[in-house]
């Protein structure tokens, strides 16, 4: 492998429970998995767990390592498991070498013991909530089906007594996608979270075709979109049937139906992308007004990197993709945490160095399929350079034209996208002039005409503080 091609950095996440869970998931695409590896006891070996430490220590040329964890649910492993992979660490780092461990839980077994471990090794938490109690319990039961909040609020008191870092991961689905302010506000004011992740829920329905627009891929089946969701639990259905989901216009995408059985292309805890699009513009308009630099959502970041010319902060809204890969509790390292499946296993680090699998044909090709797959419909898109097409696993419908490959979600983010222009905009402007993007909670106080803020105004004839370069009364003095 030409040396010019291995990447100095990369993120692995590893799975040393692969899909094991202590919840019972439903729609749960990690415990479909296990499916994967018939008999396997779900626990990373003691040489695995050497060589990917050893060898993402090795490889990394920057001056800090991730080390991510995730599930299923990687507290099965037990505390032991992760006080060796601190030794571990200390034995392979290098000198001026930052680690950060990263570790998504669902929460259920944390306690006092795992709280001091956190804090002491500085782990930063992902927390997986779906809202309030009566949000949350309606999909993410126990195996007994009993709800789980309360033992998750449980565990967010916990972390914060002994002042673990945590961020909340929250799957969006077609039940609390109808709340986005009360989960929005739960989290903010209850949980008193200050980095929000969102996760829109797209499960595809298992008699679907596969609509992948590259035949490499298509192990996508039932995963919801971004990383980090591993222990989301199971969404019963709702009753409403996405088959029977009716675009709203002619110059709507359609859906892809399953061939003569006429099943629809994801399921009904799916959130539909008309809610999606909702969910985010509800939030954004209260994010906006009060919270911007206080409270940082991904997906706001995220798309606010596409107006400022930089998409790809977070890989669903970047050209190519690829540069996050799976670990499984054997060794294997596949693709993607959403492409973990036979065909986009890339090797096994026993066997072959992470870096040559990381930096391989195979998974290049992966991540620019993301772009050279892109359909006509999303080329000619306004957006095209906040959103490229978003995550390849949700590239499910058909385009108005017919064409093969658009993002399921594509109205509900186009939806976003327009309601959020102007605003993002101004922050992109704000931030490009060396300025804090928070300031536009200024500007849309003065907006709101006879307040006391009003003597802040400039003139009408006078430069929009804005920075646009145009005058107050043409832009928001209007
Ligand atoms: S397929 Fe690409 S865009 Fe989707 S989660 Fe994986 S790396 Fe991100
Ligand atoms: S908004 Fe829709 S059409 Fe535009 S790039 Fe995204 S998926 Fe494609």
């Amino acid at each position: 492998m030409p040396e010019h091609v291995m990447p100095r950095a990369f993120h692995i996440m590893a799975k040393p429970t692969g899909s094991a869970c202590n919840l019972n998931c439903d729609y749960c695409f990690f415990l479909k998995k296990e499916g994967l590896y018939p008999g396997s006891n779900f626990r990373m070996a003691d040489d695995v767990h050497e060589a990917y430490i050893r060898q993402l220590f090795e490889a990394h040329q920057v001056p800090q390592v991730t080390v991510a964890w995730q599930g299923g649910e990687p507290t099965l492993m037990g505390l032991d498991f992760f006080r060796r992979s601190i030794d571990l660490q200390k034995k392979y780092q290098k000198p001026g070498t930052r680690v950060e461990n990263t570790f998504q839980t669902n929460g259920i077994l944390i306690n006092d013991e795992w709280c001091e471990f956190f804090r002491d090794n500085n782990f930063l938490i992902g927390l997986s909530m779906d809202g309030p109690k009566e949000l949350h319990d309606f999909y993410r039961k126990d195996k007994g089906g009993n709800g789980t909040f309360d033992k998750v609020m449980k565990a967010a008191r916990l972390l914060q007594k002994h002042k673990v870092e945590f961020n909340i991961l929250c799957t969006v689905n077609s039940k609390n996608a109808d709340y986005p302010l009360d989960v929005y506000r739960f989290f903010r004011d209850e949980l008193k979270a200050n980095y929000i992740q969102f996760i829109p829920i797209v499960e595809r329905a298992e008699s679907s075709p596969s609509p992948s627009p590259s035949p490499d891929r298509g192990e996508g089946n039932n995963t919801p979109l971004l990383s980090g969701e591993g222990n989301v639990s199971a969404p019963p259905s709702r009753g409403e049937d996405v088959s029977n989901y009716s675009p709203p216009s002619l110059k709507t995408p359609t859906l892809v139906r399953g061939g003569d059985e006429g099943e629809g292309v994801v399921t009904d805890r799916s959130v539909r992308p008309e809610q999606w699009g909702r969910f985010l513009s509800d939030i954004f308009d209260e994010w906006v007004k009060r919270d911007v630099g206080k409270t940082f959502i991904l997906n706001f970041d995220g798309a606010l990197a596409g107006w400022l010319g930089m998409a790809g902060t977070v890989c669903i809204f970047g050209q190519t993709c690829g540069e996050g890969t799976a670990l499984e509790h054997n060794g294997d390292l596949y693709s993607c945490d959403h492409f973990v499946g036979p065909n986009n296993l890339l090797g096994n680090i026993l066997q072959t160095p992470m870096i040559e699998l990381v930096a391989s044909a195979k998974q290049r090709k992966f991540g620019q399929d993301k772009r050279d797959t892109l359909p006509q419909y999303c080329l000619k898109c306004e957006f095209v350079h906040i959103c490229n097409g978003e995550c390849p696993k949700n590239r499910l419908i058909k385009t108005p034209d017919g064409e093969a490959g658009l993002n399921y979600l594509c109205e509900g983010y186009k939806a976003f996208f327009k309601h959020a222009d102007k605003p993002m905009h101004i922050m992109a402007t704000l931030l490009q002039q060396g300025r804090l993007a928070e300031e536009i909670m200024r500007l849309k106080e003065l907006k709101v005409r006879g307040g006391e803020n009003r003597k802040e105004e400039p003139g009408r004839n006078e430069p929009c503080f804005c920075g646009s370069g145009q005058k107050f009364k043409k832009c928001h003095g209007k």
